[in-house]
């Protein structure tokens, strides 16, 4: 399996003839999904190529389903309030996807020394405002900095910033096969929120197994028509 997008658009295809519901982390947390189904959670972390979710909404749209997409107000590499970014992201709202915030507390906290419960409260406030949405969820970006943007949930509670989860929440955590692409060129995976050592396993041969709880996590940046930088 290669990082196409056509493989991309495999992966859900052969989800759904197995059944699966494709669903966000929001109707998995508000326990919106049937329970007589296998359920593919679906969440997108938005790095650096923001540009590429105008592919990932065609597919979805093609495709009739859905995902949560988790999108940076502090990437050095795409500005979100772009006009034509607003509009992909509403884009993307108006097929049913829930947006959420892919966090930077602690590295913008401690970098610019920001109070970072303030600073949450007003980037979700923008985001409701922007995307007249309400946001519900957040992901913790990781960086290559020597803070862990997790921690500030150590201290802090999702309900208190009128929040229903962060994505790592361990109700999810512990009890899903997690598969992600964010190794760029190869897969990991975590079984009940145990990494399984060494394997590089594609979504396409996790879902073999049936897993009834397949958390994939997929960054657009990986995934591309013919070449990683076209
Ligand atoms: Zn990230």
């Amino acid at each position: 399996m290669n990082f196409t997008f056509n493989s991309y658009k495999k992966i859900f295809q052969i989800a759904l003839e197995q059944d699966y519901s494709v669903i966000t982390l929001k109707e998995f947390f508000s326990n919106e999904f049937d329970k007589n189904k296998k359920i593919l959670i679906n969440r997108i972390d938005v790095d650096f190529k923001i540009d590429r979710l105008n592919h990932i909404y065609e597919i979805f749209k093609d495709l009739n389903i859905t995902a949560s997409i988790y999108v940076r107000l502090h990437s050095p590499n795409y500005n979100l309030l772009t006009i034509g970014n607003i509009r992909i992201i509403q884009k993307l709202i108006d097929i049913g996807c829930e947006i959420g915030l892919h966090t930077e507390l602690e590295d913008v906290g401690n970098y610019c020394n920001i109070d970072k419960q303030e600073l949450l409260k007003k980037e979700i406030q923008l985001f409701e405002t922007i995307f007249q949405t309400k946001i519900f969820g957040t992901a913790s970006h990781g960086d290559m900095t020597p803070h862990n943007n997790l921690d500030f949930w150590e201290n802090n509670e999702p309900k208190d910033f009128g929040l229903m989860y962060e994505a790592y929440d361990k109700r999810l955590w512990n009890h899903c096969r997690y598969v992600s692409d964010s190794e760029w060129v190869q897969w990991k995976a975590y079984e009940n929120g145990i990494r399984l050592d060494d394997d590089r396993r594609t979504p396409l041969e996790h879902l073999q197994e049936t897993p009834p709880i397949f958390h994939l996590l997929t960054h657009p940046e990986s995934w591309y028509n013919e070449y990683i930088h076209e």
